[in-house]
């Protein structure tokens, strides 16, 4: 795989100011296929300086001349798809299918709503006798995780730039090589220097570097609690803005009118896609009491089909494989009953996990309650339909769902009652438009659409 050597910052690629580096890893076979820099908070404060020289230019670009380059970026990501999806498969392990449709194609649908949202947004509006003008926030530092790795840079840098903010970005250490290949993107797409600034290197160094530095005005962050908590602390310290998202434990809601076997099938689709590496996963299934063994049986029947290795890539890494086996035993040491796959490594090599699922999961167990970003879904037993609402919003997170009933009016009304900031109606597709963020501890903000703009931009109202 084609690793740089160095940070690319102010619009070219400059060598790394310390001596250490991150070894990829393929976390299919295991083996090391590249090498990138490890950024230390001199690299970071390089990039933030660069990023802070551009801004007045590209704050000043009209709208229109920026949304020209975010399409000339959309358009590179689109003709080096095969690339990208290469990349994506050799250091998060996804299978190639899914690389392709998911991993480079949303980031293509992203950037084109973005380039499109630049040129048609009202950067100003009229309110009684004011003008109220929204302006870029300044230097963004956006921190991503593995998961989606070309995505999530997507989501924070695409609505940055439409914006009128200049970005530095230290994505995750596990998948730096996409990030390499977004930023020669972001070359290719003719971005003024120092719009959009990369710096690889390690969360505790290089991500607390930039969401410490002075100079950057807003920190939008994805990726796990414990670092969100962290990052809001020293963000409202400084009283600069910040976006969380930190992830769910949502429930696939199957309604008593419910089309059981398309619920069940979607909803093991979502769960074991990315091998349940998705923040959004609908990772509890609620069933009513009567259907309930017809749905776990359904439900097994479908996991059947991810074979790992085949149609169901490995998790990103050595901690995370121990991790997500780990709650598989502890869902069985605290009750549940495991209806196909178990703790056991599937292969010999790869840090894979097999597809699991948990039956006679209850409410208050660690596998109910604790997000477990692997291919295990839990289903649980409702009564009534008051029920299933406790047990959905039973959870201190609330990033998505899924309610599936015998019409959308019913499944509406329900999902009414959701503490969650997105629901998909009986199977509902998906909007590159729609915002995407939490209720609850899932986070602070939206991205996506104009309200992931919005997140980007300050007011000010002028009198007349
Ligand atoms: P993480 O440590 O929170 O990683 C997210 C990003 O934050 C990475 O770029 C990481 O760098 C960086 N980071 C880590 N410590 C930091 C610090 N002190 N200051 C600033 N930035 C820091 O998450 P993880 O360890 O990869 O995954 C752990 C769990 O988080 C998962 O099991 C899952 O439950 C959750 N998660 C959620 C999402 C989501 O989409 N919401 C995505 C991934 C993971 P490094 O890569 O160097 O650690
Ligand atoms: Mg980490």
């Amino acid at each position: 795989m084609k690793a740089h050597e160095g940070m690319y910052i102010g619009g070219r690629w400059r060598p790394a100011r310390g001596q250490d580096t991150i070894a990829v890893v393929n976390p299919a076979d295991e083996q090391v296929i590249g090498h990138v820099p490890a950024g230390t908070a001199e690299d970071v404060d390089a990039a933030v300086h660069a990023a802070r020289a551009a801004f007045p230019g590209w704050a000043a670009t009209p709208p229109a001349g920026r949304a020209a380059r975010i399409a000339a970026l959309r358009d590179v990501l689109a003709a080096r798809k095969d690339e990208i999806a290469e990349t994506v498969t050799a250091e998060l392990g996804s299978p190639p299918p899914l690389s392709q449709a998911v991993h480079a194609g949303v980031p293509v649908l992203v950037a084109g709503s973005y380039a499109e949202l630049a040129a048609s947004y009202s950067f100003e509006e009229e309110l009684g006798n004011s003008t109220v003008l929204l302006e870029p926030v300044g230097v963004v530092g956006a921190i991503t995780p593995w998961n989606y790795p070309l995505h999530q840079i997507v989501a924070k840098v695409a609505p940055a730039l439409a914006a009128g903010c200049t970005v530095v970005l230290k994505p995750a250490e596990d998948t730096p090589l996409t990030a390499q290949l977004f930023a020669e993107a972001v070359e290719e797409a003719g971005l003024p220097d120092g719009v959009f600034n990369l710096v690889t290197g390690l969360g505790p160094v290089a991500g607390q570097a930039l969401a410490e530095h002075e100079g950057v005005d807003l920190v939008s962050f994805t990726g796990s609690t414990a670092v969100g908590r962290q990052i809001g602390a020293t963000a409202g310290a400084a009283v600069k803005r910040v976006a969380l998202e930190l992830g769910g434990k949502s429930a696939n809601v199957i309604l008593p009118g419910a089309d059981l076997a398309k619920a069940v099938n979607v909803g093991v689709a979502n769960v074991m896609s990315n091998s349940g590496q998705t923040c959004s996963a609908w990772t509890r299934m609620l069933v009513d009491a009567e259907r309930y063994e017809e749905a776990v049986a359904l439900a097994a029947a479908a996991v059947a089909k991810y074979v790992p290795g085949e149609r169901v890539g490995p998790l990103v890494n050595a901690k995370q494989q121990a991790r997500v086996r780990g709650y598989i035993e502890k869902g069985v040491a605290e009750g549940a009953r495991l209806v196909a796959g178990g703790p056991e490594a599937p292969r010999e090599r790869g840090y894979y996990v097999s597809p699991t699922v948990l039956a006679d999961v209850t409410p208050e167990m660690t596998v109910a309650q604790e997000e477990i970003f692997g291919p295990v879904l839990c289903v649980l037993r409702y009564e009534d339909t008051e029920d299933a609402l406790r047990i959905a919003n039973g959870t201190v997170y609330g990033l998505a769902g899924a309610v599936w009933a015998a019409d959308d009016a019913e499944a509406v009304a329900f999902a009414r009652r959701m503490d969650t900031g997105q629901v998909d109606i009986n199977g509902g597709r998906f909007n590159p438009l729609a915002p995407f963020g939490g209720y609850k501890q899932s986070g602070v903000g939206r991205e996506l659409g104009p309200h992931g703009l919005a997140e980007y931009l300050q007011t000010k109202s002028l009198q007349f």
